[in-house]
């Protein structure tokens, strides 16, 4: 909470007095306040550009969401899709990761924070317990990093417990006092993106460190939490084989696979057009060295030999610790599931309830 510090908090006229918004105020006294009729006020104009990216970091939007806090993840054409479901309360992130998607996808000057949480709760529950699925709120800002501002994981945490859905909360943070005595039920996976120290400390500025957020895990994994975790974007450079497996070796060192929901793995990839910005905001980033080929959608990634190698390798030193993990690949062809698991994976019994449409 301490090394968030914001210098403008924008705000539509039907959020002004909400209570989130009231608190946010009183937290942020020093804070300028700016009333602003809309959204479109903010937009990046013309384009994101470094500078604004960078001071987006710096400013709060607070403003009101009527609908559709939720909404299914819309997969990537041509490639397998794990029936995600996104919860959107926030949309903006505080850290600052040189690969960030919303550094392009994103398109407002400030962090927007929907102040009406009763709505976005409401939505929550609503589809948490209308079917049975997994939902997260770590797609467009990561789950706990706002969290002592927002303060809704309590209440997420609580409703999931009595559904069947499987909430994810997906951080690089390593603050996990304020959730570990929650009476969850299993029904939370707490979740952690992990890359190579060497990396970490490069691209993803303003994050706890990797070995600490293992620490972090473990102790969810002690207060009964299932915990999973997210290799990706795994990013290759000289070396990568040695950091990974590093990395794999003291994850396991602490947390036992049975404690596990699921592992992910995924490639770096990116929208070009999120090239100058990183070029800028990251001059010794690693992220855009190397050769890439433009996807069906869009998007850069690293030639399929070299993806097929670090999946396999990669999944070879996780299944070192454990055969019966969920490991499933995050926005990839079948052509590369066979290649390099063998199997598609509607054909790995242990997948199948994370791949089959609910
Ligand atoms: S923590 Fe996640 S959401 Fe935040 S900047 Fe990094 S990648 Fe983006």
């Amino acid at each position: 909470m301490d090394s968030l510090k914001f210098s403008e908090i924008y705000f539509t006229e039907d959020a002004e007095n909400l209570p989130l918004s009231k608190k946010i105020f009183a937290l942020f006294k020093s804070a300028r306040k700016i009333p602003v009729a809309s959204a479109k006020e903010l937009y990046f104009a013309p384009q994101n550009t470094p500078e604004e990216v960078t001071r987006a970091k710096k400013a709060l939007f607070l403003t009101v969401k009527k609908n559709n806090f939720i909404e299914k993840c819309p997969g990537t054409k041509g490639h397998l899709c794990c029936n995600y479901f996104v919860a959107k309360n926030i949309l903006g992130c505080p850290a600052d990761c040189s690969y960030c998607y919303l550094q392009a996808y994103l398109n407002t000057r400030a962090i927007t924070v929907f102040a009406n949480t009763d709505g976005f709760l409401r939505d929550f529950e609503r589809e948490a317990s209308r079917q049975t699925i997994r939902i997260g709120t770590g797609e467009f800002s990561d789950s706990l990093l706002m969290d002592d501002v927002v303060n809704v994981n309590r209440s997420l945490i609580e409703i999931s417990s009595k559904t069947k859905s499987l909430l994810e909360l997906k951080t690089k943070s390593a603050d996990v006092n304020n959730i570990l005595k929650l009476n969850h039920r299993e029904r939370t996976v707490m979740a952690w993106s992990l890359n190579p120290p060497e990396l970490s400390e490069t691209e993803e500025k303003d994050t706890a460190g990797p070995l600490e957020r293992i620490s972090a895990a473990a102790k969810c994994a002690e207060n009964g939490y299932l915990v999973a975790f997210h290799f990706d974007p795994l990013i290759y450079f000289e070396g990568w084989e040695k950091a990974y497996n590093e990395l794999t070796e003291r994850l396991f060192a602490e947390i036992s696979p049975e404690h596990i929901a699921w592992i992910s793995l995924g490639a770096l990839r990116y929208d070009p057009t999120i090239k100058p910005v990183v070029y800028a905001r990251f001059p010794d980033s690693k992220i855009l060295c190397g050769e890439f080929i433009r996807g069906d959608d869009g998007k850069n990634r690293y030639l399929k030999y070299i993806r097929m190698e670090m999946f396999s390798k990669i999944r070879a030193m996780l299944e070192k610790h454990g055969t019966n993990m969920r490991i499933y690949l995050c926005m990839e062809s079948p052509w590369i599931w066979k290649q390099s698991f063998g199997k598609l994976p509607h054909d790995i019994p242990r997948l199948d309830p994370i791949f089959k449409t609910p």
